[in-house]
């Protein structure tokens, strides 16, 4: 599987700060190399490198970042989800699985630059909902579900399944 990474336009510190905290993480748990912010969020960059560092693996964020520059050079396919895009079943099978894809996923308005940028525009549904749901769906058919339980190196904790409690492993009393 080649690398995954996202795109977050239109975030605003104030008021998305919960829901790109969700997108970043969400992206994370379901093996995403990592993500751009078109504005620059400080706080949320410490806050996502502080689970990173808690919980393993190399995701990166970088903030600030405009989504002409993230995709200038990306060396690979652009998929923009959308609500009026082209239906994720006929899409998922066009889209090659050897290739780098950048999702890009929006807050408000989504400038039509974004739509002709885009390889692939692809809608989970025609409904409108969340960039995190429309994420989630789409990265999990993507990844045929096979990165959620995926082993990360590093960090500081690792989680292991309970039917009832929680089992947390401190990675520093090995
Ligand atoms: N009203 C905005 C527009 O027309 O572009 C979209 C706002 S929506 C809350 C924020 C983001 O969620 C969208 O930019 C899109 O990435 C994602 N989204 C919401 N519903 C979706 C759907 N049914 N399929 C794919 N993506 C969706």
């Amino acid at each position: 599987m080649a690398d995954i990474w996202i795109m977050r336009i239109g975030h605003r510190p104030q008021r998305d700060k919960r829901v790109t905290t969700h997108v970043a993480l969400s992206s994370r748990a379901l093996g995403a190399k990592g993500i751009y912010v078109d504005t620059k969020d400080d706080v949320l960059e410490e806050n996502i490198r502080s689970v990173v560092d808690r919980f393993g693996g190399d995701y990166t964020i970088h903030t600030g970042v405009k989504w002409q520059d993230a995709t200038k050079d990306f060396n690979g396919k652009v998929v923009h989800l959308t609500m009026y895009g082209q239906r994720i079943d006929e899409a998922l099978p066009k889209i090659p699985k050897d290739e780098n894809i950048m999702i890009i996923i929006g807050a408000e308005k989504v400038p039509p630059e974004v739509y002709e940028r885009a390889d692939f525009n692809v809608s989970v549904g025609n409904q409108p909902h969340s960039e995190i749901a429309a994420l989630a769906i789409f990265m999990d058919r993507f990844t045929e579900g096979k990165a959620l339980y995926a082993d990360r190196e590093g960090g500081k904790m690792t989680v292991i399944p309970n039917e009832r409690g929680k089992t947390v492993v401190s990675k520093n009393s090995e």
